[in-house]
């Protein structure tokens, strides 16, 4: 039986997904080689593509009627209301990408989802 923790919760918090506690980040979006509290090895970690794409689909879901409500709503100068709009959709992206990426891991580590390989179809 289990007792990790459920890989929403690990994912949203940027934690282990086995225990829940260690980090899952060295940097910005770099994982750490293991986790600094049980050593479960992340070196296979590879979310791939899945969290920017997530968080592209979110943010211009997001940002796109910002940028409606400021041009047509408010009625803000263009220039204005591009400005809003794209450093509104940076800091989003930025804020987003570090739990869509924790949470992709962990949903892959539960599931021990990986990479097929050609034995696997044979
Ligand atoms: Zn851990």
């Amino acid at each position: 039986m289990s007792t990790s923790p459920s890989p929403w919760a690990a994912g949203l918090a940027l934690r282990c997904p086995q225990c829940g506690r260690g980090s899952v980040f060295a940097g910005y979006l770099k994982f750490r080689d293991k986790c600094g509290v049980c050593a479960a090895d992340f070196k296979a970690a590879d979310a791939g593509d899945g969290p920017a794409v997530f968080v592209i689909l979110i943010v211009g879901a997001i940002v796109a009627p910002e940028l409606i409500i400021l041009q047509a709503g408010m009625h803000l100068p263009d220039w204005l209301a591009l400005t809003i709009t794209i450093l509104s959709a940076i800091v989003l992206c930025l804020a987003l990408l570090p739990p869509f990426k924790a949470i992709l891991f962990a949903l892959q580590w539960k599931h021990k989802a990986r990479e097929v390989r050609n034995e696997d179809v044979q």
